[in-house]
């Protein structure tokens, strides 16, 4: 594997943990992940992880409870994956820590800058769990958020589609995949690649992103070995 990146913040949707159930944990899918991962931290990349919380709840779906509290179980949800997927990288064999930013008793640590780079020193992996810990933001927003805080070199983006695309391949069968494309044209064509409050965030602040499939095989490895199929997104 070559070593391109010091430290990387990797962003998995709820979605891709739940594999084909789309709801709650697919096992093998989260140790495939847990595999792949430890292939980067056997080669020195310091390793944070988000992810976001969508096989247990989304609060803007909600059109009945208040938005806030629907939020507010979003962000709960997203600790449940992270206690989860910490757990499997533990059981193929990383130390881990799973830090958010606000209490969570015993379970998880208070999020600081100084903390992460501390346990990016022992060389664990760590979550980045609960969002940024407010309403109306996203997963995307705290991934973005954590990667410029501390200091990422790249964020690392898997997602159920294998990169970005100029329409959507869904409905449009000749949409064509993007090898390159400026994080300034993702906002200016608005594909919807990270939230717009996330990808302003990546333009101010000078934030690439690889963008690839999670079901492409060996897709989190190949995003530093050269065999990268996904999009690039440069600033
Ligand atoms: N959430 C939040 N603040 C954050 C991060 C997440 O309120 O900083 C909530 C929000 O309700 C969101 C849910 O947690 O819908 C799950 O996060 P994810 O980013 O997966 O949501 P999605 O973008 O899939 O709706």
């Amino acid at each position: 594997m070559m070593k391109t990146w010091n430290r990387v913040v990797l962003k998995l949707s709820g979605e891709a943990l739940a594999g084909d159930k789309k709801t709650g944990f697919d096992e093998a899918t989260c140790i495939e992940v847990a595999k792949q991962v430890k292939e980067l931290v056997d080669n020195g990349v310091e390793v944070g992880i988000v992810i976001g919380g969508g096989n247990f709840w989304r609060g803007r779906t909600s059109e009945t409870i208040d938005r806030t509290k629907a939020d507010q179980i979003g962000m709960l949800a997203t600790i449940m994956n992270s206690i989860y997927v910490s757990e499997i990288f533990r059981y193929v064999g990383m130390m881990t820590q799973v830090l958010t930013p606000f209490e969570c008793g015993s379970m998880t640590k208070m999020f600081s800058k100084d903390r992460a780079n501390k346990y990016f020193k022992k060389g664990m992996v760590v979550f980045f769990a609960g969002g940024i810990g407010h309403p109306y933001f996203s997963t995307d927003t705290a991934t973005v958020l954590r990667a410029i805080e501390i200091e990422a070199d790249v964020i690392l983006l898997a997602k159920a589609i294998d990169g970005v695309y100029d329409s959507d391949p869904k409905t449009n069968p000749s949409a064509k995949k993007y090898d390159e494309i400026t994080i300034g044209e993702v906002l200016d064509k608005k594909l919807a690649v990270i939230d717009l409050s996330a990808t302003i965030m990546c333009l101010e602040n000078k934030m690439p992103m690889m963008v690839f499939g999670l079901n492409e095989p060996n897709s989190i490895v190949n995003t530093l070995n050269g065999k990268f199929t996904g999009t690039k997104v440069t600033v």
